[in-house]
């Protein structure tokens, strides 16, 4: 009982094994550089796992979100569009570059952006659209891409749940100029807590975001082994070496312990996808019978990797309303329901910015009444009968 309480009374995202340990140690016995050897090895494997041409480490989502908007050249008066329905970073991206940020309500079925309402949104000054592969499950990409194609602005997809996630057999992040990935404690893989990864198939953009990820520097020189070699910019004399800096960046870089231990979670994500995905199976066949709840609806063509399991609650039916439910889960069980996400036009953030609610009225109603349920690799089918018992004991049919 304690053990399956563990399980589902906290927040968790991906496991280590002793191979992780190992990966970590090696680092450390090598002195534990930033960005060096095992941040290449590990870009290297991102990219050909994502099949994209390039990828770049980052210290996080955020970053990567950052990095991808500036190297579009997104700046203030540029507009900028995401879904009311994702974690803030989506949106902050562009609101710190200084874009106005706007939103394009949600699709009621996938709880993505919803594709037919974009193009009634979009401008001239529409620099870059971010779909965000909500709970692991990708956006309708063909209908963004044709919008792209037509209107041309950059797409940014937002796939920090969606690692591995798969759309008509292309994986996240491949299918924009640029993909976001975050390694936080709660995704599907991680690095110690912290870390991010930038894909694309553009050269021009990926050079962007590399140089700005670490102070714009370029080192010119005959030995440098992480820089471009150029020597017709080497000054003449007896240097061997050069440095200048493009322009003003960041430090967004990435350690290599942490790189050591995602090129072990990244050759491990398909297993640990797995294990969510029949987790989620498992619970659907199990609850599918309960009156009030609308389950997960996986469009065909995606493969859904589940960070999270998303749950509509029907109060007049079920019984229950989302807060009610959240709370007697929470008191009752021990187990701890997400609330992802608060539509960030409800937050006074977006509100200082001239948004309110009931503004997208989709999102607004869904939020209402979506609870997302615990999923990680950890759960046992004890914790999962345990959750689903649970489930089922507040339910018209538990009364
Ligand atoms: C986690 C997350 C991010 C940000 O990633 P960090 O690594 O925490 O900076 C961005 N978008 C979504 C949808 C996320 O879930």
């Amino acid at each position: 009982m304690a053990s399956i309480k563990f399980e589902l009374e906290s927040k968790f995202g991906s496991i280590y094994g002793p191979e992780e340990q190992e990966a970590m140690l090696e680092v450390l016995r090598n002195n534990a550089p930033t960005s060096g050897d095992a941040c290449i090895q590990f870009e290297k494997e991102y990219a050909a796992y994502c099949g994209t041409t390039h990828a770049r480490a980052v210290s996080n989502g955020t970053a990567a979100l950052f990095l991808s908007l500036l190297a579009l050249g997104v700046k203030p008066g540029d507009r900028v569009l995401t879904t009311p329905l994702t974690w803030i970073a989506t949106a902050a991206a562009g609101a710190t570059l200084g874009a106005e940020v706007d939103f394009v309500d949600i699709d009621p079925l996938t709880y993505n952006m919803d594709m037919n309402k974009l193009e009634e949104k979009l401008t001239p000054n529409t620099k870059a659209v971010l779909p965000v592969h909500l709970y692991g499950q990708c956006c309708d990409m063909d209908a963004l891409i044709a919008l792209k194609n037509k209107h041309g602005f950059g797409i940014v997809e937002d796939a920090c749940h969606a690692i591995g996630a798969e759309y008509k057999g292309r994986k996240s992040g491949s299918m924009g100029a640029t993909g976001c990935f975050s390694f936080h404690e709660q995704k599907n893989m991680s690095t110690l807590g912290e870390g991010g990864m930038i894909t694309t198939n553009c050269p021009g953009l990926f050079e962007r975001m590399a140089l700005y990820r670490s102070h714009c520097t370029r080192v010119y020189g005959k030995s440098t082994k992480y820089c471009s070699l150029d020597e017709t910019k080497l000054p003449m004399g007896k240097r061997f070496w050069w440095q200048d800096f493009d322009d003003c960046g960041y430090n967004f870089r990435m350690t290599d312990i942490q790189a050591a231990v995602g090129i072990v979670q990244l050759r491990k994500i398909d297993q640990l996808n797995q294990l969510r995905i029949d987790s989620s199976n498992y619970i659907t066949e199990r609850i599918k019978d309960i009156p009030g709840l609308t389950l997960p609806t996986v469009t065909p063509g995606n493969k859904h990797v589940y960070h999270l399991y998303p749950l509509l609650i029907d109060p007049a039916v079920y019984g229950m309303t989302k807060d009610d439910f959240v709370w007697a889960m929470r008191e009752e069980r021990g187990i701890r329901i997400g609330t992802h996400y608060i539509p960030l036009h409800w937050t006074t953030a977006f509100q200082k910015r001239g948004f309110h609610r009931g503004q997208f009225p989709v999102a607004d109603a869904l939020a209402e009444r979506l609870v997302t349920l615990p999923i990680h690799p950890r759960l046992t089918e004890e914790g999962l009968d345990y959750l689903i018992d649970s489930i089922r004991h507040f339910s018209p049919l538990g009364k």
